[in-house]
């Protein structure tokens, strides 16, 4: 689960890491009230969305030379008119995709004079089996570019989850970002507490792009992007109050509402597999075969009839599916149940595009029999090969 800037500041400012005063608004009738607050000349406008990479995103509203979704104001009316031409605009970023993102609250913030931009993220490293930090002295861009071209100034920490972060740890830590004076006081004092708010919290991703050295020589979390582990949030019921499902994809909060595996993705033909390795098969087929995945889905192991019409149901919501491949390997799951939650779903809902069907495994003459009952348009394929050479034709 993911949550917004201002949200993943408080989380760290509660474990005593070095954040600026800000104040989040919905409206720009609060933009004025809410600078007020702070103690100025300098303020920052910053959109908040489920994305990065919005200081050099643009607005579709607003043309190519309007400045991006992270703005700098020198006044309370340079704020507040900042805070009018954002709100309820789309920001494009590099992570939005072309569609964007509608920016429905800003976080007004204090703004800090910076002399440097360092990187600095935890992250679970699986290839150690351990929380690692990852530094580097090129903070305020694309890290991924940074380790592509110039790999050398990264440096990968992982800690020893049963010391933590030790002295020399947090030495090598600010070694890499060269850090001295205060900012290296602040930096000893900074690891250890995002170490613990990272274990604590259950993240999986503790991103801090940019972390500055300000011109008065101390630290400051400028960014914070923070992910947490799904499958912890039953034990955090603080975290699982940030969420902001108006941030997601509307099919996947009603997949996840039924147990479905379900992620949408940009292409047109959908996807109803069970077993997430069958589903990835699926995929990589469709793709061979020159077509693109509308979603993952997997509809799991015991799927019951509800859970396959309410799968069945999101995948035909999206209106960029133009046909449907069911593929079944029926081993715990049924063939007939199967049948059965396609026939359901396809009597509700109607069925306005292609739909191939492979089924194998238990019960599958059963399974046959109620799709061929069913007076439905439907096309039985043999094998896997067949199923996708058969939806991506009949997609055309
Ligand atoms: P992102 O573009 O989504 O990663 O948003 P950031 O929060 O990282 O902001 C983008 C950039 O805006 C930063 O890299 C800084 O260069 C600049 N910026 C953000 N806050 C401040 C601030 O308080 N003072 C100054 N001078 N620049 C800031
Ligand atoms: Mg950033």
């Amino acid at each position: 689960m993911n949550i917004h800037e201002y949200q993943a500041k408080e989380v760290l400012k509660g474990y005593g890491a070095p954040v600026a005063s800000g104040v989040a608004i919905t409206s720009a009738d609060e933009a004025e009230a809410a600078a007020k607050q702070l103690p100025g000349p300098l303020y920052v406008v910053k959109s908040q969305i489920h994305a990065g990479g919005r200081g050099k995103g643009k607005f579709k509203e607003l043309g190519p030379d309007a400045k991006g979704g992270v703005r700098l104001a020198k006044s309370v009316e340079e704020v507040v008119a900042n805070a009018k031409d954002m709100l309820g605009n789309t920001l494009v970023t590099k992570q939005t995709g072309d569609a964007g993102k509608q920016v429905n609250r800003l976080y007004i913030e204090d703004g800090a004079d910076i002399d440097r931009e360092l990187y600095l993220s935890l992250l679970v490293d699986r290839t150690v089996g351990q929380i690692a930090f990852v530094a580097s002295t090129e903070g305020g861009m694309d890290i991924e570019t940074v380790a592509e071209e110039t790999p050398e100034k990264i440096l990968t920490l992982p800690i020893d989850p049963v010391a933590g972060v030790t002295a020399a740890n947090a030495e090598e830590l600010c070694n890499a970002l060269k850090l001295g004076g205060a900012a290296k006081v602040d930096g000893m004092q900074l690891f250890p507490i995002l170490y613990k708010a990272f274990v604590e919290k259950d993240m999986s991703l503790l991103e801090i792009n940019p972390l500055i050295v300000m011109t008065d020589g101390h630290l400051r979390v400028l960014d914070a992007k923070v992910s947490f582990d799904g499958n912890a949030l039953f034990r955090h019921d603080d975290i699982k109050a940030l969420r902001d499902e108006s941030e997601e994809d509307a099919k996947e909060i009603e997949a996840s509402k039924y147990d479905l595996a379900y992620v949408a993705l940009d292409g047109n033909i959908g996807c109803m597999v069970n077993g997430a390795g069958l589903a990835m098969a699926t995929m990589d087929i469709i793709k061979l075969y020159g077509k693109e995945p509308a979603n993952f889905l997997d509809v799991g192991g015991g799927a019951s009839k509800e859970k396959v019409t309410a799968a069945f149901k999101i995948i035909t919501a999206d209106p960029n599916v133009k046909g449907i491949l069911v593929n079944i390997f029926g081993g715990i799951m049924r063939c007939d149940v199967i049948a059965e939650g396609v026939v359901a779903a396809v009597k509700d809902v109607g069925l306005q595009v292609p739909l191939v069907v492979r089924l194998e495994g238990t019960n599958v003459e059963k399974g046959k029999a109620i799709l061929n009952e069913s007076g439905l348009a439907i096309t039985a394929a043999d094998d896997l090969d067949d199923a996708a050479q058969k939806i991506v034709a009949a997609v055309g």
